[in-house]
C-alpha cells in the first residue's frame, strides 16, 4: 500500500560548462534522491588517460577503434565518493591531471569514442532513478529525460573554483593555466560536430555564479518536485 504513494523514478540529465559545478550538483541531487550518480566526463577522461599511457595515436581511427575495445571503465561508491576505475585500477586522481584535461576535448571530438560511451551510459538508464552529468546528456543519451538542467556561471568564477580545487588538492597550476583550459575546453565541446554541447530545447538554465552549493540543491529540489 505504501508503495502507491512512492515517487516515481526519474532520469535527471544535467549539462553545462566546464567546473560550473554540474558534477558537485548531481552527487548532491543523488544522494538526497538516493539516485545513482553517473559522471560523463570521468570516462571521457578514462579514455584520454588509456590513450596517454598506451601511447594510442589519436588521430589513426584504427588505433581508437582497437584501444576501445581493451578499455573498462567502472564506478564504485567508497566512503561517500563516487570513483572511477580503468581496467580494474583506480584512476580517480589520474584522470583529473592537466595533462588529461589538455588533451580529453579532444578526444571527445571523436564519434567512435563518443558512440562506445553513449550505449555505455544509456544502460545507466534503463532501470531510472539516474543522475548524470555532462555534455550531451540531455540532448544525446537522454532526450527524453524528466528534468533538465542546463548549468552555468561566469568563466572568473568556475576559474576560481577549479583552481582552489586543484591547490587544495596540492596540484601546482597557475590560475591562468586554468582559466585557459576551461576556454579552450569549451570552445572544442561547444563547436564540435558531433554531440557539440548546446542547452536541450527542454532544459532549465541554472547560473549558479551567485549561489552556494546548498542554495542550488534546493532550487533543483523544488524542480524535482514539480516534474515527479
Ligand atoms: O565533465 P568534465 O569536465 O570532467 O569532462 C571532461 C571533458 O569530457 C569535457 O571537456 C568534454 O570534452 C568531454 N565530455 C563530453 N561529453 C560528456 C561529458 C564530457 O564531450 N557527456
Amino acid at each position: 500500500m505504501l508503495s502507491f504513494f512512492k515517487k516515481r523514478k526519474i532520469i535527471i540529465a544535467i549539462d553545462g560548462h566546464s567546473s560550473c559545478g554540474k558534477s558537485t550538483l548531481a552527487k548532491d541531487v543523488a544522494k538526497s534522491l538516493n539516485y545513482i550518480y553517473v559522471d560523463s566526463g570521468a570516462m571521457y577522461r578514462a579514455v584520454t588517460l588509456y590513450c596517454i599511457w598506451n601511447e594510442v595515436d589519436i588521430d589513426n581511427p584504427e588505433e581508437i577503434l582497437e584501444a576501445l575495445t581493451k578499455i573498462n571503465i567502472t564506478f564504485q561508491s567508497k566512503r561517500g565518493k563516487n570513483l572511477c576505475y580503468l581496467n580494474e585500477e583506480l584512476v580517480e586522481d589520474d584522470i583529473r591531471s592537466a595533462e588529461v584535461s589538455d588533451l580529453v576535448s579532444e578526444v571527445a571530438t571523436i564519434s567512435s569514442v563518443r558512440a562506445h560511451l553513449v550505449a555505455m551510459q544509456k544502460e545507466y538508464g534503463k532501470s531510472r532513478g539516474l543522475v548524470m552529468d555532462g555534455r550531451d546528456i540531455g540532448t544525446v543519451v537522454f532526450p527524453d529525460a524528466e528534468l533538465k538542467l542546463f548549468v552555468t556561471a561566469d568563466l572568473d568564477i568556475r576559474s576560481h573554483r577549479r583552481y582552489l580545487e586543484l591547490k587544495n588538492k596540492g596540484k601546482e597550476i597557475s590560475f591562468e593555466a586554468v582559466t585557459a583550459n576551461l576556454i579552450k575546453r569549451d570552445r572544442i565541446d561547444s563547436t564540435r560536430d558531433d554531440s557539440p554541447l548546446m542547452q536541450a530545447k527542454d532544459a532549465i538554465v541554472l547560473d549558479n555564479s551567485n549561489l552556494s552549493t546548498k542554495e542550488q540543491l534546493k532550487a533543483v529540489m523544488k524542480l524535482y518536485k514539480i516534474h515527479t
